[in-house]
């Protein structure tokens, strides 16, 4: 037998999932000869792409991970004493691998369907519970993107509280991190709303000051007692926003306890990598009184149809897509990974394992700087957590030399060296600084007392500011400390979700495709996880060279010049996108065009993304097909030609249709002298087929966690880069900090220049493995499957809207409002799925009374017939209902989800059988996914608002009787 000795394995045949034989059986059930002739059915040919993209060859697995080795090493793992917003930590093993890096946790969803949710709901509201603890407030969210942001956000919620209405300044002590003033200077600029920067000991409050933000330690290092300062803004009425570092407050005095109006911050120092950026989760907590203008998720406590114990997210779960261009912000991908890694840290270290961390912390700052005093070094910040502060004149020079040749980076700005100290440093790292700063002045380490010192040590935080009162009391904070019980209390958490793990996913619009294996490999290498992002230019070879490559095939993909890869969160790459507009209207004398033109069917962060970028919105209807009206489209767009700033389309369309019109429409933009900002949220419909570029937008953002196989986790992380055509370049986002200026960019929209840097190692990944011919078959599989779930369903479900030829793009709409009669609403539908061991599809976006069903390309046949099976079923379902065999309210879809507790239950009082109830399909007795809860009460909830963790008491559950 002769033998090749060159097979090389297709990861495309692994990410696409149908094969050949299943694909001839889709197609012909589709009724379509052959899968080229589905898309030029599909897409219209004025659109597609003359010519394959231009990639490298795709690499196989193996391949890649050897490639990237090599990437990795020109990254210098430096330790890091920069500080500034990022400390190295110490991931605990059992919430690395059994969290971060398991596929369990990070393929899940946003938690909307709350009763195949409450793991990840629980972590979340432990990370709440924390947040509230540790700042002394009374209400918290469920993350934040980055601490700049969070800070934005706390601005904003503050301008549009103020009971003043003329008040336009906003107070930022100059002690605030330089990127937290670069993202709030992007922000304030669309609402008028006016910076003024400087020292909150100097400032004069007065009453056109509405909020000011300081920064506790700040940003030096020194801790500062404001609560003069809190008590002065608030005799103005103004509200006073506080930047806290969440591992300090186990030491000091919580701003809450004296008179913060909202406290902001990472948590990142809390186990999660510094990852050159991110991701990271922020906080943001807050009094009682402003729940209802928080920005973000919140989760509450309710209770299940059992009266049990269950969470959901409360109150403006659906905010945007309610509230739209009022809404209060436009975060929509959040980062509830990092933030349920964050609450595991403090759930696994408890109240004393953090007090200790963070005494450690502050000790062994302690010990530097009583050191460095010895050596004749001025220590500048009196009273300080973790930040030494130095003015070294012209030792400057040398210094930075040894610490570069000790592989140690740390602060310098100009004479000016700051050194912060983490969980990381151990007291031998403490002698090696002293040791060459005592070189530097021709001294040795035997001039200090090292050890005596070392045995001293007493805190330098003065009394009033140390931390007297008690945080994370709670029973969960308090029981998981060995390491079995901490691996039982994440699985046992981990098993109440439902994930890819378990089951296609086929989220309309969230594009919920494979994320494999070895895409997310390297983003936990020490190469990538350990970089900080201000790290200095010669260390960081490993990631510039990641960037410009995927800044290469992102601009090849979607036909642009360049990308930003600085947003993190399709929402805020729209955000950034308006403002590159924006910038560009202004530099060309236009600054007054701020109409911004929106259809009815976009996702709801678009017009609050417009709105945050000063933007007036003027909807644009839709025809009756779901397309644009474009006669509508052109009469607005004349008639507003000389303000209009740009239009906001998503294609294919938020319906899932290649609009045929679509070139015309760009073009009536252009012609009235606006720009076409696309969301790109569709783009796994587009690769290798289409372009944005080639259908004639001007800015795109596309969700890394969507199209390019970043996970969802369960609510982010994500990157939202922006590619822009060549006349917008010159205005994508800079920096504060690292320089990353395009000549006249806008200020930053993230804290991080590459915003969650170490996760676009995964969309690196997914390109290079699959190449040109395998994104554009993802495109095209991606397509066949959804027209096959269409077709096989659409005898049971009226779809809704499909293109010229009766195909519809890579999703598609289904409507069930026929179904009222029989009392039965989507929803009813969508905990129906669960007894069938499915999560729900997109519910009720862009219509009301509707699914959208989105498969992706790695869903194989098997699957979507199960899928398929399911739906069908439960029509079936449905028609009992109608023929009255079920009572209307009491039927296996008002009944739903089942839990095994009600199914094996002594009491049955249901006109069905316990197995309808819980084995609907034969199918689903192989595999059992049991809903943790019953449905969850969303009134219950929104009335007795409970967001943080509550006495375990309260929840007794009734004890079970054996008989
Ligand atoms: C997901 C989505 C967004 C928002 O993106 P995030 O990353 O969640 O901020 C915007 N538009 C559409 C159409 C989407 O599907």
């Amino acid at each position: 037998m002769k033998l090749n000795t060159d097979y090389q394995e297709k990861f495309q045949n692994r990410h696409i999932a149908p094969n050949a034989a299943d694909t001839a059986q889709m197609l012909k059930t589709i009724g379509a000869g052959s899968l080229d002739e589905l898309i030029a059915q599909t897409i219209p040919s004025n659109i597609r792409l003359k010519k394959p993209l231009n990639l490298p060859p795709a690499k196989s697995e193996f391949d890649y991970l050897n490639t990237l080795r090599q990437t990795a090493s020109k990254n210098k793992v430096f330790k890091s004493f920069i500080g500034q917003g990022y400390y190295d930590v110490i991931v605990p093993g059992v919430i690395q691998r059994n969290i971060l890096e398991n596929p369990g946790w990070y393929t899940q969803y946003t938690p909307y369907q709350a009763e195949i949710a409450q793991g990840r709901l629980q972590a979340l509201l432990n990370f709440q519970t924390m947040v509230i603890d540790l700042t002394g407030m009374e209400i918290a969210n469920a993350s934040l993107l980055d601490e700049g942001t969070a800070a934005a956000e706390a601005m904003f919620m503050q301008y549009s509280l103020r009971k003043n209405q003329d008040a336009k300044i906003f107070f930022v002590s100059d002690e605030v991190f330089p990127q937290t003033i670069d993202i709030l200077k992007t922000r304030s600029e669309p609402y008028g709303i006016q910076i003024q920067i400087g020292d909150h000991r100097e400032v004069e409050l007065n009453n056109n000051i509405f909020g000011a933000i300081v920064q506790y330690p700040a940003g030096h290092g020194a801790v500062y007692d404001y609560s003069g300062f809190a008590a002065k803004a608030h005799e103005k009425g103004i509200k006073l926003t506080v930047v806290a570092d969440i591992m300090s407050l186990a030491l000091l005095t919580p701003p809450g306890e004296w008179g913060a109006d909202v406290v902001v911050g990472s948590t990142q120092r809390f186990g999660v990598p510094m990852g050159f950026g991110g991701p990271h989760a922020a906080f943001f907590a807050t009094k009682e009184e402003y729940k209802r203008s928080i920005p973000g998720r919140i989760i509450g406590v309710t209770i299940d149809s059992a009266g049990n114990y269950a969470l959901r997210m409360a109150l403006q779960t659906r905010e945007q897509h309610i509230r739209r261009d009022k809404a209060t912000s436009n975060i929509c991908t959040a980062q509830a990974l990092l933030a349920i890694m964050a609450g595991c840290y403090a759930v696994y270290h408890g109240p004393q394992g953090i007090k200790l961390i963070a005494e450690r912390i502050h000790g062994l700052s302690v010990l530097l700087a009583q050191s460095l005093e010895k050596l004749g070094y001025k220590q500048l910040n009196q009273s300080y957590f973790d930040t030494l502060k130095f003015d070294l004149g012209e030792l400057v020079g040398p210094l930075h030399a040894e610490a570069l040749n000790n592989e140690m980076n740390l602060n310098y700005e100009g004479s000016v060296v700051t050194i912060s100290i983490d969980e990381t440093t151990s007291s031998e790292d403490i002698k090696t600084m002293v040791r060459f700063f005592a070189k530097v002045k021709g001294k040795t380490l035997s001039d200090v007392n090292f050890d005596e010192l070392k045995a001293n040590v007493e805190t330098v935080i003065p009394a009033a500011l140390q931390r007297k009162s008690d945080f994370l009391t709670h029973a969960i904070f308090n029981s998981h400390h060995s390491e079995h019980e901490m691996l039982r209390y994440i699985k046992s958490l981990e098993t109440k979700d439902l994930s890819l793990c378990h089951s296609m996913i086929a989220l309309g619009s969230c594009t919920m495709k494979l994320n494999a294996t070895t895409e997310m490999v390297p983003v936990t290498w020490p190469e990538f996880s350990k970089m900080h992002p201000f790290a200095p230019a010669d260390q960081v070879g490993g990631y510039m060279q990641l960037f410009d490559e995927l800044n290469n095939w992102l601009s090849e993909i979607t036909g642009f010049a360049a990308m930003s890869l600085q947003p993190n969160a399709g929402a805020q790459g729209e955000y950034a996108g308006l403002m590159v507009i924006r910038a560009y209207h202004y530099d060309r004398g236009e600054g007054h065009r701020n109409i911004a033109l929106i259809p009815s069917s976009a996702h709801g962060t678009n017009p609050a993304s417009a709105a945050m970028a000063g933007m007036k919105i003027l909807v644009v209807k839709c025809d009756e097909n779901g397309n644009i009206d474009v006669n509508d489209l052109r009469e607005k767009a004349e008639q507003h030609k000389d303000d209009l700033s740009c239009l906001m389309v998503t294609y294919p369309s938020t319906h899932g249709v290649f609009e045929e019109a679509i070139i015309e429409v760009c073009q009536i933009i252009h012609e009235n002298g606006g720009q076409v900002y696309m969301d790109g949220a569709n783009m796994n419909a587009q690769v290798g087929l289409t372009s944005p570029a080639n259908i004639g937008a001007d800015v795109c953002h596309l969700n890394l966690h969507k199209t390019f196989c970043i996970p969802h986790g369960g609510g982010g992380p994500g990157m939202g880069p922006i590619g822009v055509a060549k006349h917008l370049v010159p205005y994508l986002p800079g920096h504060a900090v690292v320089d990353i200026d395009r000549g006249k960019s806008i200020h930053a929209v993230s804290a991080a220049p590459w915003g969650s840097a170490s996760i676009l190692i995964i969309s690196h990944a997914y390109i290079a493995m699959m190449g040109a011919e395998g994104l554009t078959d993802a495109t095209r599989y991606a397509i066949l499957n959804a027209n096959y779930i269409k077709s096989r369903l659409k005898h049971h479900y009226p779809v809704l809207y499909t293109g010229a030829n009766g195909r519809c793009a890579h999703e598609m709409i289904l409507d069930c409002r026929s179904f009222k009669g029989a009392g039965i609403e989507v929803i009813d539908i969508a905990k129906r799925l669960m007894d069938y061991g499915f999560h729900a599809p997109t519910v009720s976006f862009p219509v009301a009374g509707t699914v959208m069903i989105e498969p992706t390309e790695s869903e194989p046949k098997h699957e979507l017939d199960r899928f398929c099976d399911a739906m069908i079923a439960i029509r079936h379902e449905i028609d009992d209902i109608e023929k009255g065999l079920f009572d209307k309210a009491n039927n296996p879809l008002k009944n739903a989800p089942h839990t095994a507790a009600v199914v094996t239950g002594n009491d049955w009082e249901h006109p069905y059988t316990r197995q309808k109830a819980a084995f609907p399909l034969p199918y689903v007795a192989t595999y059992k996914f049991w809903p943790s809860v019953g449905r969850v009460n969303d009134t219950y909830g929104d009335r007795t608002l409970i967001c943080s963790c509550p006495p375990l008491e309260d929840y007794e559950f009734e004890e079970s009787v054996i008989e």
